[in-house]
């Protein structure tokens, strides 16, 4: 068996979420949203289940789908990428990054990755024979520290991947942070990967700015979206990839034998959203702003030191004032079985699993999901019954 997969553990946010359902926990874990889906989307997608053709679309994509990708490219972020040929749908984001690192990496490849980091990245990038290079930015304010990275690219870095707004940190990169990492990327002629499935979700003023926009990246950044999180619905898998030509065609030969396609009626839907539902996703900042505030309220009432975070579904809290188990796995499996609550620990979110003495919730659920967690950890920390 592959040693890689053989010596994996299951990824974090299965096993929290199978232990929320477990323990009847409030599940502030996994990132999904909760009662965000917009109707209109859901009824159009019901027709489409009746109307839509169901077999093998092409396996770049519906051109309706690739066309509105393109569209909504252009009202958003200010370019035109033909759909055609720098459009290509995926199986979600997690599959638009498989198939972009299978298809970008050569065996010894030094790829960069900053952590805290979503937990796919290291185990494909193993498994495509690249060697992952991780600066870290450290908490609160998750501040880019330029000279390990310049260092890393002097190194021989082939590919970066930026996350911004970031999983599980909230950091939404700068002008001035993104143009640092640009300058780097065309002075050592790197790719870089930019999964920016959080881009709608930027709060406090905060603008979401796309790499491929600056000088000289659009020819160099494989852009990374995803259907689920711009409709809040993360089960639907519908995810694309903008890139160069020359990029994407290799991208595609990565795609067409992971997974070919993607149910067609699911991208009737999509494309029918982005053409028509503009005002749902750009208001949802709003409403999850307002759940986030709600929720570092309640966990900063509860004993919590909640570190600031402008994008994302997530906040991360420091837990230290409250217990003395300093391991972050084992708070977490403590809340979820005694208190109730589901979390997830940031050492998931570093390639060495070092105890960061903090925990990643998700603030995209209901509020009374919100207010129940509240209570319940106050209470724990009250030494009261849950
Ligand atoms: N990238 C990041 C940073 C994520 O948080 C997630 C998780 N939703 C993904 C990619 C995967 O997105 P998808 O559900 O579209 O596969
Ligand atoms: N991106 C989600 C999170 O960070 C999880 C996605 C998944 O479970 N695969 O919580």
């Amino acid at each position: 068996m592959n040693s890689i997969f053989s010596n994996l553990g299951t990824t974090i946010f299965e096993t929290m979420s199978g232990l929320a359902v477990k323990h009847a926990a409030i599940n502030l874990g996994q990132g999904f949203p909760e009662g965000l889906e917009p109707a209109p989307l859901l009824e159009y997608l019901a027709a489409c289940a009746q109307a839509a053709p169901h077999q093998y679309p092409s396996m770049m994509g519906t051109m309706a789908l690739r066309q509105a990708v393109a569209r909504h490219e252009h009202s958003y972020w200010g370019y035109q990428p033909d759909p055609a040929t720098e459009v290509m749908v995926t199986s979600g984001a997690t599959e638009a990054l498989a198939a972009s690192l299978l298809a970008l990496i050569e065996p010894g490849d030094k790829v960069l990755v900053l952590e805290p980091l979503y937990d796919s990245y290291l185990p494909i990038i193993r498994r495509g024979g690249g060697v992952p290079v991780c600066v870290r930015l450290e908490a609160p304010y998750w501040t880019l520290p330029r000279e390990p990275i310049e260092a890393a690219f002097r190194q021989g870095v082939k590919v970066l991947i930026v996350n911004s707004p970031t999983n599980p940190s909230g950091k939404v990169f700068s002008f001035d942070e993104l143009r640092f990492l640009a300058d780097l990327a065309c002075r050592y002629d790197a790719t870089v990967i930019s999964d920016e499935v959080y881009e709608h979700l930027t709060y406090d003023e905060q603008r979401h700015i796309p790499l491929s926009t600056l000088p000289g990246m659009a020819e160099r950044t494989v852009k990374i979206g995803s259907a689920g999180k711009i409709f809040s619905v993360t089960g639907w898998k519908v995810g694309w990839i903008v890139a160069a030509p020359k990029l994407l065609g290799v991208i595609a030969k990565a795609h067409q034998f992971l997974t070919f396609t993607t149910p067609p009626m699911l991208q009737a839907a999509v494309a029918w959203g982005l053409d028509t539902q503009a005002e749902y996703y750009t208001t949802l900042a709003t409403i999850l702003a307002a759940r986030r505030d709600r929720l570092s309220l309640g966990l900063s009432g509860a004993g919590f030191s909640v570190l600031p975070a402008s994008g994302s579904y997530f906040l991360t809290a420091d837990y230290l004032a409250l217990t003395t188990q300093p391991d972050d796995v084992a708070f977490c499996m403590q809340l979820v079985e005694r208190v109730g609550v589901a979390a997830i620990p940031v050492s998931a979110f570093y390639a060495e699993n070092i105890p960061t003495g903090s925990i990643r919730f998700c603030f995209a659920k209901t509020d009374q999901a919100i207010d129940e967690a509240v209570i319940r950890l106050q209470a724990w920390r009250d030494g009261g019954k849950c």
